[in-house]
């Protein structure tokens, strides 16, 4: 038994791979041997973080969206599925974070966060779902977060957007697994990105007391794991929610 991915020629979209995890995520895909599509908003980001994963124009695309917008989706993955002629894997990764206490927090930060981190994925799922089950193959991994677990003051909508992206894995895999796609959730703690760039020390040294492994992740931390789900070695695991968090919870 060996643990290679095979993973060639898979064709995989990831959603907010102009930088951060996505862009690793991206990026792991593309070296072992995917076809990938990056999304995100901005063009210049996309350019940049495709000049850097390497390839040629026939395997790596970029597509400039707003994961948010319903029929923009549509389109856009209408595309993908026209210039690679099908599409394999869906990493759900772009997010955001629009912080605030309860009393503060004004309504259009609630939908917007809402807006793309839980509704994204339902627009790009939408998108997909058709030809998988035509394919009668798909793996689908929506990365969530700890926060979704376990909560956390002054995010309330960040944490219900990665709760609710939780039912939806769960009631995905329930629908889509007798169609052979799986549907499983990846839970980070703290991982060292934009994201997490702002954190000040003294929040950082908090943290380290919360944390068994004594330290933030990394990007690569948990693409060995989405590589691993993507790959035919997760056929038998579906509806599952993974934690890349140096134990934080458990
Ligand atoms: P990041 O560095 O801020 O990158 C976010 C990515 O999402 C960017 O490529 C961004 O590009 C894209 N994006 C944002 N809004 C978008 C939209 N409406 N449509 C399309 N793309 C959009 O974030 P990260 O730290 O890598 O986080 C990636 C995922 O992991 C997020 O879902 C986050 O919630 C989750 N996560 C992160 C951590 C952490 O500690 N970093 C922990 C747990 C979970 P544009 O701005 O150009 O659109």
């Amino acid at each position: 038994m060996n643990l290679k991915l095979n993973l060639k020629n898979k064709v995989a979209v990831v959603t907010g791979s102009s930088r951060g995890i996505g862009k690793t995520i991206a990026n792991g895909l593309f070296h072992n041997d995917c076809k990938i599509a990056l999304i995100s908003r901005n063009y210049d980001d996309l350019l940049k973080a495709k000049n850097e994963i390497g390839g040629d124009n026939e395997s790596i695309k970029i597509y400039s969206c707003d994961i948010s917008d319903f029929n923009e989706v549509q389109n856009v993955f209408k595309k993908i599925i026209e210039e690679f002629r099908t599409i394999d894997i869906l990493i759900n990764n772009a997010g955001l974070t629009k912080d605030n206490l309860l009393l503060r927090i004004k309504e259009q930060d609630w939908d917007r966060v809402v807006d793309v981190n839980l509704k994204g994925c339902f627009n790009t799922i939408k998108a997909v779902t058709k030809q998988m089950i035509r394919n009668k193959s798909g793996r689908i991994i929506n990365i969530s977060s700890v926060i979704g677990q376990i909560g956390n003051a002054g995010q309330v909508n960040y944490a219900a957007s990665k709760a609710g992206i939780l039912g939806l894995t769960k009631s995905l895999a329930k629908e889509l697994g007798s169609r052979n796609i799986t549907v499983n959730a990846v839970a980070p703690g703290y991982i060292e990105t934009d994201m997490t760039d702002n954190l000040s020390e003294d929040i950082r040294n908090e943290l380290y007391q919360k944390i068994p492994l004594n330290r933030l992740g990394s990007s690569k931390d948990v693409t060995n794991l989405v590589l691993f789900l993507s790959s035919d070695k997760a056929s038998y695991i579906t509806g599952q929610v993974m934690n890349v968090d140096g134990g934080m919870v458990m």
